[in-house]
């Protein structure tokens, strides 16, 4: 890509406020992303990283503020999330595999259902994509007979066969054992290198995110205290409570 090419936005916040209830979890979220950025987003255990990434396609609705994906506007009523999410991949800790469908169902469910495509397509498409992650040999088994880490594997693979333009992993490595971990983040990682992949990454992996993360924003109790370029944030952040925070990491 030439430098001077005019960077793509995906997606722009600004300003989102989200409740439970009476309980105020996000204050005046702001921040943009751009086409093949990384972004972090670290911080506590309940400072609203989950809350945040499931705004970001709809799994939660926010009170206030505004959301752009690719340009359009995604007001807080917005009706078309099942079309949008499309867009979105999302992968979480806990895989959510169907149990009674075989890998490459679980992964063809999408395309097929929602995206009507093909199946001859579609399917050749998934084989590749399990391939890609070493798991050619499962298509046909069931989602109990897979290790954790061969699961989260699935799931990634079921989020790309959507073709999104955004990926969102909130702590996907965060239920597995330790020897399944680096196979997870070397998927990752070859999907920002490789593909240019755009994508919001919540992890406990603070060597990850330093290799991986243009950008880390950082949250506490719902606010963002600080936005900072990845390699600054690890050498020197700018706020007391983002050194502290990953002091208490190490
Ligand atoms: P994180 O992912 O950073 O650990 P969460 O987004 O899960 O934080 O939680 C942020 C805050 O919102 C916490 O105070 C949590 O207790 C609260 N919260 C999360 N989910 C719900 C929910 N479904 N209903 C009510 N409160 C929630
Ligand atoms: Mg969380």
């Amino acid at each position: 890509m030439e430098e001077t090419e005019m960077p793509e936005q995906i997606l722009k916040i600004d300003k989102l406020n989200k409740y439970y209830g009476q309980h105020q979890v996000l204050y005046d979220i702001s921040f943009e992303i751009q086409k093949g950025e990384v972004v972090a987003l670290l911080g506590p255990s309940g400072s609203g990283k989950s809350t945040l990434i499931r705004c970001l396609n709809g799994l939660e609705q926010f009170q206030s503020g505004f959301l752009f994906f690719g340009g359009k506007q995604i007001t807080p009523q917005e009706k078309n999330w099942p079309q949008l999410r499309q867009k979105i991949g999302m992968v979480f800790q806990s895989y959510d595999l169907f149990p009674n469908l075989s890998v490459l169902d679980n992964i063809l469910l999408g395309p097929l259902k929602v995206q009507k495509r093909q199946r001859a397509e579609a399917t050749a498409e998934a084989l590749k994509l399990l391939q890609r992650v070493g798991l050619e040999k499962y298509a046909e088994v069931y989602p109990r007979q897979l290790s954790g880490g061969q699961k989260q594997r699935v799931a990634i693979v079921r989020a790309l066969a959507l073709h999104p333009e955004l990926m969102l992993f909130d702590e996907v490595t965060a239920s597995l054992d330790p020897e399944m971990v680096r196979g997870i983040l070397e998927i990752i990682r070859e999907l920002s290198e490789r593909d240019n992949m755009t994508m919001i990454i919540v992890t406990h992996e603070m060597n990850f995110a330093a290799q991986i993360a243009d950008r880390i924003l950082f949250l506490e109790e719902g606010r963002i205290l600080e936005q900072t370029p990845g390699k600054e944030f690890f050498q020197h952040a700018k706020t007391q409570r983002a050194r502290e925070f990953l002091e208490s990491m190490t």
